[in-house]
């Protein structure tokens, strides 16, 4: 599953600090889930009808609910008497069965405390004493009415015996049950059947116990709504010039396919599923498998029956009903890929690149993993709204379709590279996820730390001049999931859920970036040959199955074992995935014997204070086995020594070749999960190093060197002068990605400062710095003329990286040139501005041209039909300076139709971003937190999102009182999406009180000397 990683083209109004979507150059890299997000209340036109069956089989349920709850109560205090067998016949299926079960508030045991806790559907996870082996699942989709009905036959193993069926059912009118022996068609006697809401778990309590061991079929009849939320089966829309249609389609991840069929929705209960769908015939549906069969119904009816698929957990079985049509091709190894989206787009060749790449990326994995895809065909579904970026379904990979629908009028290389990634994710997962499967959430990072590691090595393979592992990966990845896990509000990688509820809080950035940043640590520690073997021996091992996090470190000890190394994997991982946050190694030199060093190691955090007064980071014990790997330098020439193992808080090394005169570097190519703190002699070493000959330090060290010095003066473990001096050498710096690295700290700490009533001194300092560079590059030739420049992606990413700092912190020229570009457009009606520059060209026009600029760029916005740009357009609205303006823009963002629900949320947090807007937008949250939290309340990655972006440049202790004081007034269970977001302003607030003053000081002398 994707959640939105998306880099903005808006580089100078994006934020770094806590979103994704920030400051790659270009679009976002993974993905979505706000980006999809609806933030507009329901209007009418969205309620669902009830299809009339429903409302007749409510009315009859709350009959039988009441006395299914009397006959329960007496049944569960007989179960807890004899402990086994209730000898009491307490009526038959079909007089308890047929509740609307999600009316019920009450399961029969929950006045009863003491008892309830030992109930079987008391429990947060299902009992083991059943395992489903095959479900029929044969559906009918009434797409006029927006409603379903199903009924599915489930063969399960009895394990244990027991009286109690308890399955996963959520939102589901549950009809009637039968209960029969694999050996006989007697059905047995079902005592009572009810919902416990609690655990969204339907329980059937039968007159005798089922045998262990035995086979059993368990037939459920039910019907729901397809509903109007983006989880579960869900309706989507799309207008044609003709109509508004209609699509359904489903998101089951983690914990949605109990609102569509009764089943056992933990990953661990895999088993093989044959699906049939019955729908109107002007529709086609798709499933994980081929359709093996059509047939005519009566009227307006078809059903389709797809094959039987192979052993799978239920969170990645799919389904949609649509009218879309597809293009496809082949692999070598005749699997079909197809890519489905609405027809004109299809028609007009937009799925075109992702069917290429989707195809040699199959055939890459295949190759890698040394194991075939499993399934006859791959369909990549194109849909308007979707709660994720993507979800990986077996078979049937879902996106939003702004992601893998690329407009060749606004798709840069950029683009084509978001695109590219996150299809490399999805295709991932067939293997990683769908294959073998995690066998609990709290080891949801084993799929999902592999499925973004390989974003990068999978691209790199279609793209192999990109470098993408050893150069994207640090700005998009590492740097920012370290800022995120150096809070002490972070949790470990790996954490215990329970609750359905909690399930949704692991999916976070931790799992995704973090786990790809550990995976890539093994992955250079290991080696990539022995570490790629040992990937193939664990998918080879587990495959069908579920897999923990310590079946791959054994079989990674294995491959290790096999060249003659034996490194105790799993003792190494342990203390980086069971702890949370990472390490800063402290590197210095000996006063007496120049040739040792000391290394010490400590938990790396942001707010010092948080750290004796938070248990969870006060633990002096916290300790990392660290792989180190340090060179020696000196001003012409760079050599490697071999790694390290650090183990103890200090310890002392000799280094080969290190003198008076020489530098040491450690941590080489970011390739660890760990910041480098170093003497300050050796700062000022390496900053002579950068300012004399910079090529000397690896490209992925000099942007390390970078982040590491400003975060390490953010958390008050360096001077603060010192990363303002590192980045003195940027003017000879002519590679992207340490300008992306300092980009993407200038502009969090911009943030910072941006209301300080010196902050012209700091902006400033940052042109003097810039305006070289700038002076150089200049502006792509073909600005104006619109001829296609041929350049390196690196050259381009740079040009626009520098552009929009130039224009973000002042440059006249800079500013001269957007305005030139808007009015160009504005005059001639052509937009000629390249497609890569107009996020911040259209923004730099925006704050500083008239408000004539404003609604020309929003009614561009209500006629452009490409959605990309109608994105971007709307985004770069939140760029004024015009308070009036910012306001029009969050009232149309949350109450109009003129803006999709999926773009809302982003113009919130962007009107955040900027010094007049943060305000606006803080009120505007706290006004309409009720409605933000009942529309996202199930979707916490969304909420926290909002959360965050609204919040995290509030640095006044004002601000932070008004924050605390809001939350403070909240209903219990709403405050926990707060605790970063505090602690993120306590530390901004603190930072302002104790550093603010010293980066100032600096700034002052510097520019006066
Ligand atoms: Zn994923």
């Amino acid at each position: 599953m994707a959640l939105e990683d998306r880099r903005e083209k808006g580089m100078p109004f994006t934020q770094m600090v806590i979103e994704e979507d920030s400051l790659r150059n270009g679009r976002g890299l993974s993905d979505q889930w706000a980006d999809s997000a609806v933030v507009r209340p329901r209007t009418t036109e969205r309620h669902i009808t009830v299809h009339k069956r429903l409302v007749l089989g409510f009315a009859i349920s709350i009959l039988g609910l009441i006395i299914a709850t009397i006959i329960a109560v007496l049944l569960s205090v007989k179960f807890e008497e004899c402990g086994h067998e209730s000898s009491r016949r307490a009526g038959n299926a079909s007089a308890v069965s047929g509740g609307r079960l999600n009316q019920s508030r009450e399961s029969p045991s929950s006045r009863d405390g003491g008892r309830r806790a030992r109930l079987p559907w008391a429990q947060p996870r299902l009992p083991t004493s059943l395992r489903p082996s095959h479900y029929d699942l044969n559906l009918m989709v009434d797409m006029a009415n927006f409603t379903f009905s199903g009924v599915v036959t489930i063969q399960v193993d009895c394990m244990d015996s027991t009286k109690h069926i308890v399955l996963h059912a959520d939102k589901l009118a549950v009809e009637g049950a039968e209960v029969t022996a694999a050996n006989s068609s007697a059905p047995l006697g079902i005592a009572t059947l009810f919902l416990h809401p609690e655990n969204q778990v339907l329980v059937l309590i039968l007159t005798q116990p089922l045998q262990a061991p035995g086979r059993y079929t368990v037939k459920l009849y039910y019907g729901a709504n397809i509903s109007d939320e983006l989880l579960g089966f869900f309706r989507n829309w799309f207008v044609t010039k003709e109509e508004r249609r209609f699509l359904a389609v489903t998101q089951f991840s983690p914990t949605h396919a109990r609102k569509t069929f009764p089943c056992f929705d933990e990953p661990v209960y895999k088993a093989t599923f044959r699906i049939s769908i019955k729908h109107q015939s002007t529709y086609l549906a798709l499933s994980n498998m081929p359709v093996d069969a059509i047939i005519q119904e009566d009227g307006e009816w078809i059903t389709e029956q797809f094959a039987e698929t192979p052993r799978m957990s239920t969170y990645y079985l799919a389904w949609a009903i649509c009218n879309f049509t597809s293009k496809e091709t082949f692999t070598d190894g005749g699997i079909s890929v197809r890519v489905y989206a609405r027809p004109n787009l299809i028609q007009q060749g937009s799925g075109d690149y992702t069917l290429h790449i989707a195809k040699r990326l199959l055939e890459f994995y295949e190759d890698y993993f040394n194991i075939s895809y499993s399934l006859p065909k791959l369909d990549l579904l194109a849909v308007p709204e979707f709660p994720y970026a993507a979800m990986e379904n077996w078979g049937l990979n879902v996106f939003v379709e702004e992601i893998i629908l690329l407009d060749p009028e606004v798709s840069s290389i950029s683009y084509l590279l978001d695109t590219t990634m996150i299809v490399a994710h999805e295709i991932c997962h067939q293997w990683f996820g769908d294959l073998v499967t995690p066998i609990w959430w709290e080891d949801v990072w084993l799929k999902e730390g592999f499925a973004h590691y390989f974003e990068y090595v999978g691209t790199d393979y279609l793209y192999s001049e990109f470098n993408m592992e050893d150069q994207r990966f640090l700005t998009d990845n590492l740097h920012k999931v370290m800022f995120l896990d150096g809070l002490a509000s972070s949790h470990p990688i790996s954490q215990e859920v329970l609750q359905a509820k909690d399930i949704d809080r692991v999916f976070d950035w931790i799992p995704y970036k973090k786990g790809a940043a550990l995976i890539r640590m093994v992955a250079n520690f290991m080696g990539q040959n022995v570490f790629q073997k040992g990937l193939q021996d664990f998918l080879a091992a587990h495959m069908y199955g579920n897999a923990g996090r310590n079946d791959l470190w054994s079989k990674l000890k294995e491959a290790l074992q096999k060249i003659g190394k034996n490194v105790n994997i799993k003792e190494v991982m342990d203390c980086w995935t069971l702890q949370m946050g990472y390490p800063v190694v402290t590197i210095v030199r000996n006063e007496r014997n120049v040739d040792i060093l000391t290394v010490k190691q400590e938990h790396f955090i942001y707010d010092l204070n948080r750290k004796s007064t938070t248990p969870a980071s006060s633990n002096n014990s916290y300790l990392w086995k660290i792989p180190l790997t340090i060179a020696v330098g000196n001003l012409s020439h760079i050599s490697t020594e071999a790694m390290i193992w650090i183990n103890n808080k200090t310890e002392h090394h000799q280094i080969n070749k290190l003198d008076e005169s020489s530098w040491f570097l450690g941590n080489l190519n970011q390739t660890g999960y760990f910041r480098v703190n170093y003497d300050l002699r050796n700062w000022r070493l390496l900053i002579e190093q950068l300012m004399i000959k910079p090529k000397v330090i690896s490209v992925g060290n000099r942007a390390g060197l970078i982040d590491d010095a400003f975060n390490l003066a953010r958390a008050g473990y360096l001077p603060q002068n010192i990363p303002l001096e590192i980045i003195k050498y940027l003017y000879k710096e002519k590679e992207f990605l340490p300008w992306h690295a300092a980009s993407n700290v200038l502009l969090d700490l911009d943030r910072l400062v941006d209301r300080n009533k010196e902050h012209n001194i700091f902006r400033q300092y940052i042109l003097k710095q810039v305006a070289p560079i700038y002076n150089l590059l200049g502006w792509p030739e073909d600005a104006l003329n619109s001829s296609v420049v041929q350049a390196s992606y690196q050259t381009k990413e740079l040009q626009r990286e520098v552009l929009s700092l130039a224009c973000k912190f002042g440059i006249v020229l800079c500013h001269e040139k957007a305005k030139l570009l808007l009015s160009e457009w504005m005059e001639t009606d052509q937009n000629r501005i390249p497609p890569n520059l107009r996020d911040f060209v259209y923004c730099t026009g925006i704050s500083l041209m008239d408000d004539n600029v404003w609604e020309f760029l929003w009614n561009k916005y209500q006629s452009s039909t490409v959605i990309l740009e109608r994105k971007i357009l709307l985004k770069s609205l939140a760029c004024s300076k015009n308070t009036f303006l910012l306001n029009r823009l969050l009232n149309l963002s949350l109450s109009s139709h003129l803006v999709p629900d999926q773009i809302a949320l982003e113009v919130i947090i962007n009107v955040a971003k900027s010094p007049n807007g943060r305000d606006l937008a803080w009120k505007m949250f706290q006004d309409n937190w009720s409605m933000f939290n009942s529309r996202f309340g199930e979707a916490l990655f969304i909420i926290s999102r909002l959360i965050n972006g609204v919040t995290e440049f509030l640095s006044t202790e004002i601000e932070l009182n008004e924050l605390k004081e809001f939350v403070k007034n909240l209903r219990k269970g709403e405050d926990a999406s707060f605790a970063q977001a505090i602690e993120i302003v306590e530390a901004n607030v603190r930072w302002h009180d104790q550093l603010e003053d010293e980066l100032f000081h600096w700034l002052r002398n510097s520019l006066n000397s």
